[in-house]
């Protein structure tokens, strides 16, 4: 393989223009570094990314971060939907485990945006970012770090080197394993099949988790009378439910959920994704970070994939801005980067694995303590109060 000089182009190389890479570009461009995007899908679909079903719960650290990006701006007013209430259900029992903004001294727990319109904004953000560019059609697929750079080659032959290298392609990152970090998987053996319905009363802003027997219904507010739906079954299951047509689906989804919301009807396009969390052994090693789903791949049932994306964003665009123009100083800051990562991540990415294993295991023990769990945690305000501080990431400040 050619070795390729240091690109002075661009201070640092990001793999993934997806909405976690993109925030990345215009965070680092409000600190003066260059960087450059490297995206294996086209230029089109990135400026008009298509929907794909997720609708993303924010948190208030996660909107304050989008907005110092100016991505905030750019979503369309009429797409936010404000999170007031969630109530958690166990099966068909009539106890309720409810969470409330405004017990908690907020006007929302959170904000719902469907994922395609965060894309676009980021897209969009990064364009008009002088120090930012972005390349569509430019797959990866390779990696080498020398003491003094890091090269990454495409699949049309072509080099880049710089300084950095940053890997934010998926989950599933390709470059993660090039640069030979392992990650914790966790194959749930579910599958989440999300779909947008239409409803007879108004949500009230209300989110509804459902845990019932060999399934998962959530009914998440959006906006005007409609919620998107996220059921997670057994792969057989999710099968026979895709297959089912728009009518049939949706008289399942009434059955399961009931009439709180009235009739359901208008199903979209239903979209279908395998449930399997990561977590990287590392985040950082000289001359490659991790953000995004590559540093940290949530279960979307507490709704933090994306957030930790913004928070490692922030907090990898601060360490950055500090070191800029040193190189001594590189290491050092993608240390503390990954520190405060992991510090931010960790506590919530196993609470969240436990509450999934908890909840979707069938056998008596499991249904009798998570009863006991909801209970408990009912009659309890000071734990729903910290874990509505947790679902609101209130109190943790965005990058100054
Ligand atoms: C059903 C569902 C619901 C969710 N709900 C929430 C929620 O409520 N709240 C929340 O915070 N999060 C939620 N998430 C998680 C959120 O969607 C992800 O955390 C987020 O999309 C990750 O963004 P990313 O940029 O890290 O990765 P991705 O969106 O996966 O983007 C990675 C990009 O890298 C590109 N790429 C990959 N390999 C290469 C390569 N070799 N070369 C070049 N480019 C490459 C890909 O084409 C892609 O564009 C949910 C996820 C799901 C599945």
């Amino acid at each position: 393989m050619n070795e390729a000089p240091p690109c002075r182009e661009s201070d640092v190389l990001i793999v993934g223009a997806g909405p976690a890479g993109l925030a990345l570009a215009v965070a680092l461009a409000q600190a003066g570094l260059r960087s450059t995007v490297l995206e294996q899908a086209s230029l089109a679909s990135l400026a008009a990314p298509a929907e794909d079903g997720r609708d993303i719960a924010l948190t208030h650290r996660a909107r304050r971060i989008l907005e110092t990006l100016g991505l905030w701006q750019r979503l369309p007013a009429n797409e936010i939907a404000p999170l007031r209430q969630a109530q958690v259900r166990n099966g068909i029992s009539s106890l309720m485990l409810p969470f409330d903004a405004r017990a908690a001294g907020h006007e929302a727990l959170g904000w719902l945006v469907p994922n395609h319109h965060i894309r676009a904004a980021a897209h969009a953000a990064a364009l008009d970012e002088p120090l930012v560019q972005v390349r569509g059609d430019a797959q990866v697929v390779g990696l080498s770090v020398k003491d003094t750079h890091a090269s990454l080659q495409l699949a049309n032959g072509r080099t880049l080197a710089a300084p950095l290298v940053v890997a934010a392609d998926s989950r599933f990152s390709t470059l993660r394993r090039m640069a030979g970090i392992g990650a914790r998987l966790l194959d749930f053996g579910r599958t989440a099949i999300v779909c947008r319905v239409a409803h007879e009363r108004d949500h009230e802003g209300i989110a509804h988790e459902c845990f019932f027997h060999g399934h998962t219904l959530a009914m998440l507010p959006m906006a005007g009378r409609q919620s998107s739906a996220v059921l997670t079954l057994r792969g057989d299951q999710a099968a026979a439910w895709l297959a089912l047509d728009e009518n049939s689906f949706a008289q399942r989804l009434q059955a399961a959920f009931g009439d709180r919301l009235g009739r359901l009807h208008g199903p979209g396009l239903r979209h279908a994704y395998p449930l399997v969390a990561t977590y990287a052994h590392r985040f950082a090693m000289p001359r490659v970070a991790l953000v995004g789903d590559a540093a940290v791949g949530m279960h979307p049932v507490t709704a933090h994939g994306y957030n930790f994306g913004l928070y490692g964003v922030d907090t990898l665009a601060r360490e950055l801005a500090r070191a800029r123009g040193r190189d001594a100083a590189l290491m050092p800051a993608l240390q503390a980067y990954a520190r405060e990562h992991r510090r931010t991540t960790l506590p919530i990415y196993l609470g969240t694995n436990a509450i999934v294993q908890l909840f979707t295991n069938d056998h008596t023990p499991a249904r009798l303590l998570r009863g006991a769990v909801l209970r408990a945690a009912s009659l309890l305000p000071p734990v729903q109060a910290l874990i509505t501080r947790q679902l609101t990431g209130a109190g943790q400040p965005a990058r100054p």
